[in-house]
């Protein structure tokens, strides 16, 4: 283990916080990770808050997330929310025959005024095998069909599945708020979705070491595209890599997206503010 490296057992400390507040574009309050439970709601906020993170989007991906969502968007003004079936759920839904049903519980979910996403949809060709294929894309376009329908911004899961991604998109004809969550492409995949109008939201991965491509990628986006999210309790960023993420964790993540754009932090964070208030609207 590096010196600066954490364990699953330790609990970071509270990173300096940022100068202007940001939006924590994805994350999972709701999922639990390793043996501890989830942190209580009132604590992720207010500690993200404590250091500049003071807007959430909540997604709930499953059925039950979905409705866990929404029954606690209200008590928690820092909280939008999104619904989905995450592309990984589909696959089984379909097998126990209640696809359908779900679809109709996600819409009805998607009514509340503080769901603002559709998401997280998508593909993922890296958990799911060549038998998940067909319908992890047809529930991608019943998703993209949502968002237009109901206006909402769309947030894409994309895992190894990045040429099929931009192809549905564009068959489709993509939401007019369309963020990759997680961008995990390389810097021609990143120039596609900026040239189609797509945001661009990264996460913690973009401060590991190995990840050259993804900063290259990060690189070229432009300043009015670019969001940032923890997708906790996942992908936290260094030096806690290992460590359960949580919203307040997002400083390193954004110090680390500053110097790869080459612009000062304040810059980066009134960016990164403005960009979420413009892709799901008023908080
Ligand atoms: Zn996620």
């Amino acid at each position: 283990m590096a010196p600066h490296e954490a364990g699953h057992g330790d609990t970071p400390a509270l990173p300096d916080a940022l100068p202007i507040p940001v939006v924590d574009n994805h994350a999972h309050l709701d999922i639990a990770r390793g043996d501890a439970p989830a942190m209580a709601i009132a604590d992720a906020v207010t500690k993200a808050a404590s250091v500049g993170v003071d807007r959430i989007i909540q997604i709930g991906c499953d059925l039950e997330a979905a409705q866990w969502t929404v029954d606690n968007l209200d008590a928690y003004p820092a909280l939008l929310g999104g619904v989905a079936l995450h592309p990984n759920e589909v696959p089984r839904l379909r097998d126990e025959g209640g696809l359908e049903q779900a679809w109709a519980t996600i819409e009805r979910l998607s009514a509340h005024p503080r769901i603002r996403v559709i998401g997280e949809t998508g593909l993922d060709y890296f958990r799911t095998g060549p038998e998940g294929v067909e319908v992890q894309q047809e529930s991608l376009r019943w998703h993209i069909d949502l968002a237009k329908r109901t206006g909402k911004a769309l947030q894409i899961h994309d895992r190894e599945a990045h040429d099929d991604v931009l192809r549905i998109l564009a068959e489709e004809g993509a939401p007019e708020k369309t963020v990759l969550h997680c961008f995990s492409g390389d810097i021609n995949m990143a120039r596609a979705c900026v040239e189609a109008g797509y945001f661009l939201s990264f996460a913690g991965t973009v401060t590991f070491k190995s990840a050259g491509a993804l900063r290259d990628a990060l690189a070229i986006v432009p300043l009015d595209r670019v969001l940032v999210e923890t997708d906790a309790p996942y992908l936290t960023p260094m030096p806690w890599r290992g460590s359960t993420n949580a919203s307040y964790l997002i400083p390193h993540t954004v110090r680390a997206m500053a110097t790869v754009l080459n612009v000062a932090v304040p810059t980066l964070c009134s960016a990164l503010s403005e960009n979420s208030e413009r892709v799901y609207g008023p908080w």
